[in-house]
């Protein structure tokens, strides 16, 4: 099957450079941002020939997040990268400064609609990324949550919110951002192809939200091809999100360790898709989703 070209695509959920080590060890001085550079560029270009025209950059604050080298990607491919602020609650909170642990959300939030107002080291982040744990959510997942919501009310920027496993965790995000009064429009459900009860994405999409189905690879194709047909079938396609959470230099292993690419879509699944629903999952939706 040949590869498609979609002009204009946005991939809604990728990584550039990624550093486990913790909020607690995580440095700039723990890698170099030329090598790390030089790591990325050509997966970019090699997407950018598919027509691909931005990347939403999902690795938040204290987790490898890195303007100045999406800065430097950008100029040296020309396709937009897109940086985000929010915080990483995921994985019991390995990723969450001090702070959150005292701060209100309220401060939280300030601290999110401050980097959006005057920019992250010459970006300005254009999403809020955050990540929460397994339901029920610990206070701090909920206060990230609240936080959230604070900032997309005052900036008008997209909350994605990664979801360790599943849909309980979402529909309880979905329950703190209502309370909030935020429209679930401005939610993007991050991993849900994690989840394998259907009706979640049913019930998120149908109350607004976005689904996204982001960790496309060759192991996950038949998932996500199941994903695709059953939201074509519900016609639920205009609420759902498609990209390969892929990636990245990886901060601490030789040579930033295995840069996976970001062509899948673009080479095996989308050749697959009628010509009108590439164009809904990979130009119309990111753009409402998002904003542009
Ligand atoms: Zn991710």
């Amino acid at each position: 099957m040949e590869p498609v070209t979609i002009r204009n695509s946005i991939l809604t959920h990728e990584h550039v450079l990624v550093d486990f080590i913790g909020a607690a060890g995580v440095s700039r001085s723990r890698y170099d941002l030329e090598e790390a550079l030089a790591a990325a560029r050509p997966k970019v270009e090699a997407v950018k020939k598919y027509g691909c025209r931005r990347i939403l950059e999902c690795t938040p604050a204290y987790i490898g997040r890195d303007p100045r080298l999406l800065l430097r990607l950008q100029e040296a491919t020309g396709v937009e990268l897109w940086t985000n602020t929010g915080l990483y609650a995921a994985a019991n909170h390995k990723f969450l400064p001090e702070y959150v642990k005292t701060e209100t959300s309220l401060a939280l939030a300030k601290r999110w609609v401050a980097e959006w107002r005057d920019g992250v080291e010459g970006m300005k982040p254009k999403f809020i990324k955050i990540g929460v744990n397994l339901a029920p959510l610990h206070e701090w997942d909920r206060k990230v949550v609240e936080a959230g919501a604070i900032a997309s009310l005052e900036t008008g920027l997209t909350v994605a919110c990664h979801t360790s496993g599943g849909g309980e965790a979402a529909m309880e995000t979905m329950e703190i951002l209502t309370r909030r009064r935020l429209p679930l429009s401005k939610y993007v459900w991050v991993h849900a192809q994690n989840e394998m009860k259907n009706e979640y994405f049913e019930q998120a999409a149908r109350a607004g939200a976005w689904v996204s189905f982001d960790g496309l690879s060759e192991k996950s194709d038949g998932r996500h091809w199941q994903a695709y047909f059953w939201m074509l079938n519900a016609g639920l396609l205009p609420r759902m999100l498609l990209s390969h959470d892929s990636g990245w230099f990886r901060v601490g292993e030789p040579g930033g360790g295995q840069f996976n690419g970001f062509t899948y879509a673009f080479e095996k699944f989308l050749p697959r898709v009628p010509a009108e629903f590439r164009e809904l999952l990979m130009v119309t939706n990111p753009r409402r989703a998002f904003g542009d």
